[in-house]
């Protein structure tokens, strides 16, 4: 069946489960083979069939970058090696004298990049409060050439008003190009293009794998020449995901829509569960009504996604024995897998903050971030409340 059947017109879970899908050519294989190859055979000097080397195209990292645009509804997607890679990447566009403006609530790992690495290269950024008109309008001086969206935040779930302040710094400089790390949405629930961005970012490790098995990243835009700068850049560095990660993270894209379905309802859940807590001091979760953000979500996303934040009263102790406590959520970095995960952001997602910068952002030590699977909701919630009564026992909080 030609690919367009499944081009825009179609719904969301059907590009997920077809787009870029097409059957093997030579035999049929409905799922087309993982070209697991370095190298391509010419058929002559300078004749190829569209491919030479697997740094520069392989055809299931094809497969797979088409099925992540139609997400997107766009044209184009390059998929990297990680997702730092895909920021990397987008990022590599400037050149020495360029700026950043970033919001200041802001994955650690792309924080790093942007205020260690890129500053040797001579890219400064400046890190802003998105919803602060003002201090936004003062950061888009001229040599502004990039802004970095992440909404919701990781780990304190802020949403930024993407159509407002893409509005903002357009009219301000109309050339400077937006992207959005849209990791925590996923593309089922939000979509940066259809909201005036001009690329989005995702660590496809998270909620597109979904199965916490490969580490990805994926750049999509619907303007031509970016897309061939970044894909460029990619080339020019090799930061390129081998044929079998490109594969293990198609297939994981197919039940997308069907994870997140389940993964937003559990997460709702567990916001109100520990919402109903008095031993809990803070919960974040854009699905709250409580939430600040949570209008603007609503208005620009189709759910509210897997992840929720939440600070136990009790301090640094009681948050680290509630880690402990917990046999649902396992105790490790990263997010998005079916299986319900916990970290300690402090200690770990942004442990290359300064102390003084953790604590600017709000990332204290007492703060726990949950990273909700598909598990039964009532599994998920009894242990909750197990893992929060026994360390509020050993930490001597009030229930
Ligand atoms: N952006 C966000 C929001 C993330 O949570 C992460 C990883 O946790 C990244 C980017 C970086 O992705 P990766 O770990 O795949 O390099």
């Amino acid at each position: 069946m030609p690919e367009q059947t499944f081009g825009r017109s179609s719904g969301f879970a059907t590009r997920a489960v077809r787009a870029g899908q097409e059957p093997c050519t030579s035999t049929g294989a409905t799922i087309a083979p993982i070209y697991q190859t370095a190298t391509f055979t010419l058929e002559a000097p300078g004749v190829t069939k569209g491919y030479d080397y697997s740094r520069s195209g392989n055809p299931t990292r094809t497969a797979l970058e088409k099925q992540l645009a139609s997400l997107e509804s766009a044209e184009y997607a390059t998929a990297f090696a990680s997702g730092m890679a895909a920021v990397n990447g987008i990022a590599a566009i400037l050149s020495s004298g360029d700026r950043i403006v970033a919001t200041r609530d802001i994955y650690g790992g792309t924080h790093r990049l942007f205020s260690v690495v890129l500053p040797r290269y001579g890219i400064e950024t400046s890190f802003v409060d998105l919803d602060d008109e003002a201090a936004l309008r003062a950061a888009l001086t001229p040599d502004v050439k990039l802004l970095w969206l992440e909404t919701p935040s990781n780990p304190l779930l802020t949403i930024t008003d993407v159509r407002k302040v893409v509005a903002i710094a357009k009219s301000v400089l109309p050339n400077v190009i937006v992207a959005a790390d849209n990791t925590f949405a996923s593309p089922y629930f939000q979509r940066p293009l259809e909201l005036g961005c001009d690329v989005v970012m995702h660590s496809t490790t998270k909620y597109l794998t979904g199965h916490s098995d490969v580490i990805g990243g994926v750049s999509i835009t619907n303007d031509k020449p970016l897309a061939d700068r970044i894909a460029y850049h990619q080339n020019a560095v090799g930061a390129v995901p081998g044929p079998w990660d490109a594969y293990l993270t198609s297939r994981g894209v197919k039940t997308l829509a069907l994870r997140m379905e389940a993964h937003a309802r559990n997460a709702q859940a567990v916001a109100e569960f520990l919402a109903t807590r008095d031993d809990v001091a803070d919960v974040y979760y854009p699905g709250l009504a409580s939430h600040p953000g949570h209008e603007i979500a609503r208005a620009q996303m189709h759910g509210f996604g897997g992840v929720v934040s939440l600070r136990p009263r009790g301090g640094k102790e009681r948050a680290h024995s509630f880690a402990k406590g917990s046999r649902v959520f396992g105790l490790a970095t990263s997010l998005g897998g079916v299986e319900s995960l916990l970290c300690l952001p402090a200690i770990m997602t942004h442990a290359s903050l300064t102390p003084q910068e953790r604590t600017d952002l709000g990332v204290t030590d007492d703060l726990v971030r949950l990273s909700v699977g598909i598990e039964d909701t009532v599994d998920i919630i009894a242990d909750l409340r197990e893992a929060l009564d026994a360390s509020a026992a050993a930490a001597l909080v009030a229930l």
